[in-house]
This record gives C-alpha cells, structure tokens and sequence, in this order.
C-alpha cells in the first residue's frame, strides 16, 4: 500500500513539473516560437486563438493568401500533429489534384471528377499516388521543379506523412510533424510550398491560355454524399469539435473551418458556420468568418 501512495506521489509531482514547464513556456513566448518568427519574417499576422487552439499566421502572397498552422490530432491518427500551409486564392483556377505517397496511413482520395495520374516518371510514379481532373494540368504542374519541392517537403515529415490537395479555392500542404518550435524545417515547409504554388500558377496559366476554363456548379451536392468528411483535411468529420456550413450543410472540423476561413466545398463560399442541428443554439453558436 506504501508502495502504491508513493508511486502516486511520483506521478503527480511529475504532472505537476510537466504543467509548470508548459507553462513557463507559455509565459516566456518559447512555445510556437517558430510560428512567431515566421510571422515576422513575412510581415504577417500572428493570431492566437487561446489557450486550447494553436495560432495560424497568415501573410499575403501576390494576390493571394498563405495561412500556416497546426492541424488537430485526428481520431483514426492518435498522437499525429500535423503542420498545414494553405494558400488561399483570391479566384477560382479550374483544377483539381490530390497527391499522397504510396505508403501513407492515409485513405486514397476519391474526389469525383478526378482520375489516376501517372507522369511515366518510374520513380515519382512509384513513390506518389495522384488523382486529378486534368491530365494534362496535373503533367504541367508536376513539372521537375514542383517535383523537386515535394521531395524537399518529403524530406521533412515521417515516412508517408506528406499530403498535397488542390481544389479551385485553395492548395493545401500538410506534413504530419509538428514544427511549431522549429523554426528552420518551418521556413523550409513554406518556402517549398510557395514554389509549389509557382509551379501550380504557371500549369494553370498555360492551360487557361488554351481555352479551358473553370466549370461552376459541381458544387454543394458532393459534400451530402456518403460519410461526412471534412473538405479541408479530407478526415472524417465526426465529434464535438464540428462546424456545419449554413449555406451548403458542408460538414468541417471547427479548427479547418476556422483555418481556410470559409466553406471549402468549391461554388458555395458560405462564411457563416454553426454547431451541427439538433443543437437549436441558433445564430449565437455561429462562427464568424476570419480574414
Ligand atoms: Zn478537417
Ligand atoms: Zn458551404
């Protein structure tokens, strides 16, 4: 009995000790040290969000935006934290693409509309799996220099921990390690996404230069069909932690809602999320949206 009371003694002065130094590290502004430098280094936002919820900064890119943060644990990931970069367009482009290693955890996307991409590249085909809806944007975006940068983004995350979506709205990058406090690998994480994101400009731009155009309206039906799945990190989207789009009925989790900052399914563009029903909390449960 002795024996058990000090044992539990131990581990409780052990969580105590573990609770002071989260947070002195709070208080000293150690935690998330990178995000805040990378904040400084882009002349961007650095938006806290409590205590519970990580920061996301933001700065502007061209026309368009870049938000940079942390991805919550999912349920069918324990103890996974990811680090998300987002770039956010300001218009439409008519692509869509998702891309994962060959030996990722992760589901294989299965967006409509799109179709298996091979590049005759023996070892990119080998390591990537690549769904998109046009070939040849798809072969035009995965230019060496595109290719280059997912290695380089490989390089940084775990073995199949990468993950890279496009949707009309946004290009989404995220790398299943947590670089909150590492301000290098952080820098390094964008700096490789933003030449992604050149590489995705330039496939657009040649392909719009031949008359394809973006096509309205495959919009809010897809978010209804089978399981709810948030659009933003293609995971599950049940729990408590959710927020339904009032405009579409898009389910997303509350923390990717609040990171692209509005609906993501393409076409609906509701800023306005609430609690799932049949919660009946009304207007006064909503999210407002963020810039
Ligand atoms: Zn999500
Ligand atoms: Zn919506």
């Amino acid at each position: 009995m002795g024996l058990i009371g000090f044992a539990l003694t131990v581990l409780a002065a052990y969580g105590l000790l573990r609770l002071l130094a989260k947070c002195a590290a709070w208080a000293t502004g150690s935690r998330y040290r990178a995000f805040r430098r990378l904040a400084g280094r882009h002349g961007g936002r650095y938006e806290t969000r409590g205590l519970a919820d990580s920061p996301i900064v933001s700065f502007p890119h061209g026309e368009d935006l870049v938000r940079v943060g942390l991805a919550p644990a999912s349920a069918r990931r324990p103890g996974v934290t990811s680090t998300r970069v987002v770039v956010r367009f300001r218009r439409g482009i008519p692509f869509r693409l998702d891309l994962i290693p060959l030996v990722s955890q992760r589901p294989r996307p299965q967006t409509r509309g799109t179709q298996p991409i091979l590049l005759g590249d023996r070892e990119f085909d080998g390591a990537f799996a690549v769904q998109a809806n046009d070939p040849e944007m798809a072969r035009d975006f995965l230019a060496p220099a595109t290719r280059w940068s997912l290695e380089g983004l490989q390089r940084l995350a775990p073995p199949g921990g990468l993950a890279l979506a496009v949707s009309p709205e946004r290009l989404l990058v995220q790398l299943d390690r947590d670089l909150s406090d590492d301000p290098d690998s952080l820098f390094a994480a964008v700096s490789e996404t933003l030449t992604i994101y050149q590489g995705l400009r330039e496939g657009v731009r040649k392909r719009v230069s031949e008359g394809v155009t973006l096509i309205e309206g495959d919009g809010p039906s897809e978010a209804l069909e089978g399981p709810p799945i948030c659009k933003v990190c293609g995971e599950l989207a049940d729990g408590v932690a959710i927020v339904v789009c009032v405009k579409c009925g898009a389910p997303h989790h509350r923390d990717c809602w609040e990171f692209v900052g509005w609906c993501s399914i393409y076409g609906c563009g509701g800023k306005i999320g609430r609690p799932p029903a049949p919660s009946a909390l009304g207007t006064s449960g909503s999210f407002p949206p963020r810039s």
